[in-house]
């Protein structure tokens, strides 16, 4: 029997991979565009990490992690996401001690352990950004904006921006214990894992994806009714900053965000198109982390988002490369012509293609079609001779006669 690939991790193929650089190439155009720079991290980390991170009660480090023993008995784990590698290199690489102000972004496979279904899988990749060293609100406005730019450079009206704060260690206990009386008189009503999250983590309640608890949790008190002044006025100013940019977004006071490291702004870009993958990318601020992490006491902001939820919300465009030209011959007389022809092209930037095996005219011009060759031509004795030959538009059939040299042929290519 063959062997085939892990439960949830998904091979890329070719006619799938145009997709996924044509996103890739977007957010690294649009991220570059706001100063951003590309980091790269391994995609393992010491299990520490993450539990530090983002969380001993979060579903992530409870139930989705990847982790392993190597054989030098230590606990690795395979990144679940990227901020925590990113703000361990950025503390480890004393980033900070130039200049505290960093934007990193980075992209690649994250693996969590989930239940593999449409926009869901085990293996999946992340494109992200952070910026450090900033509390100001124009910085929340601005990744914001660089994410929503993102999808218009895509092309996509969706997903829609939401938006919510948790507020910070100041005044989110006081919501924790004013949500916590909430649900007291309601605990018969969640579900298990509500139950347990009642005491460890109340806030993720609100997230809950199970009906009863949604139900239940109808009415809880919001974050947003909680806010310290100093909360208040930042969240305020994001949304003045996003109204004067005409950004469009909704507040949704439920939001609580799966990872324990946020604070202040969070928000979420949702699809209706997704079924219950409704999350095409997520963020927000984490002011606490880095000295979380043993780094010093500086701020950080940031969002992920998911490549193929993404990919899936392109529908069926198609993003496969076609050939510029296909460059057939009539016998092997004129392959040496063909083959010189077709280096000179590709060295000119050209998407050039060939016979390899001497098969009949016939069968090279329906290797042109099957790959859309955009021009097609057919060398023979007589063209070899003359050093001319007709040059077919495929879409039209509309021949072009030009000389077989790469300076006129690159022209008529153009
Ligand atoms: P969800 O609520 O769908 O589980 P999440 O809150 O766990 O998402 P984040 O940790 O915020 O997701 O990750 C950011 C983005 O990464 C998500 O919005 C989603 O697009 C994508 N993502 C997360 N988990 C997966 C997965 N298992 N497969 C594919 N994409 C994922
Ligand atoms: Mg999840």
């Amino acid at each position: 029997m063959a062997i085939t690939a892990i439960k949830g991790c998904n091979d890329i193929l070719p006619e799938e991979s145009g997709r996924w650089q044509y996103i890739e190439q977007a957010a690294r155009r649009i991220f570059e565009r706001n100063g951003f720079s590309e980091i790269r991290v391994p995609i393992m980390e010491k299990t520490e990490l993450f539990c530090r991170s983002i969380g001993d009660t979060s579903d992530i480090v409870e139930k989705e992690m990847y982790t392993f023993t190597d054989k030098g008995d230590n606990s690795v784990t395979l990144r679940p996401e990227g901020t925590a590698g990113v703000m361990r290199a950025y503390i480890e690489h004393k980033m900070h001690a130039q200049d505290p102000l960093a934007k990193l972004y980075y992209l690649g496979p994250m693996f969590r352990y989930e239940r593999p279904q449409k926009g869901r899988y085990r293996q999946f990749h992340q494109i992200g950004a952070e910026v450090t060293g900033v509390t100001d609100p124009l910085v929340d406005a601005q990744v914001l904006n660089m994410l929503c730019a993102f999808f218009h450079e895509i092309g996509l009206d969706e997903p829609t921006l939401q938006i919510n704060s948790l507020g910070c260690p100041d005044c989110r206990p006081t919501y924790r214990a004013a949500l916590m009386e909430f649900l007291q008189g309601r605990l018969d009503r969640l579900c298990d894992d509500c139950k347990r999250r009642f005491t460890v983590n109340p806030l993720r309640t609100l997230d809950c994806k199970s009906a009863g608890c949604a139900e239940a949790t109808k009415g809880a008190p919001a974050m947003l009714e909680h806010l310290c002044t100093a909360c208040d006025d930042h969240f305020s100013s994001v949304k003045r900053y996003l109204d004067l940019t005409g950004s469009r977004y909704s507040i949704n006071p439920r939001m609580v965000r799966g990872l324990d490291y946020y604070t202040r702004t969070t928000f979420e870009l949702v699809t209706g198109l997704l079924g219950a993958q409704s999350a095409v990318a997520a963020g927000g601020r984490y002011d606490g982390l880095i000295s979380q992490l043993g780094g010093p006491s500086i701020p950080g902001i940031g969002f992920a988002m998911g490549v193929e939820r993404v990919a899936l919300l392109l529908g069926e465009r198609d993003f496969s490369r076609r050939p510029d030209l296909f460059i057939a011959t009539m016998g092997a007389g004129q392959r040496d012509k063909a083959f010189c022809l077709l280096t000179e092209l590709q060295n000119r930037g050209n998407r050039v293609e060939m016979d390899y095996e001497g098969k009949s005219l016939k069968s090279q011009m329906r290797r042109a079609d099957k790959l859309r060759a955009r021009f097609s031509v057919v060398i023979g004795e007589n063209e070899l001779a003359t050093g001319r030959a007709s040059f077919k538009r495929m879409e039209d059939g509309v021949q072009n006669e030009a000389a077989l040299e790469a300076d006129d042929i690159v022209t008529l290519l153009a």
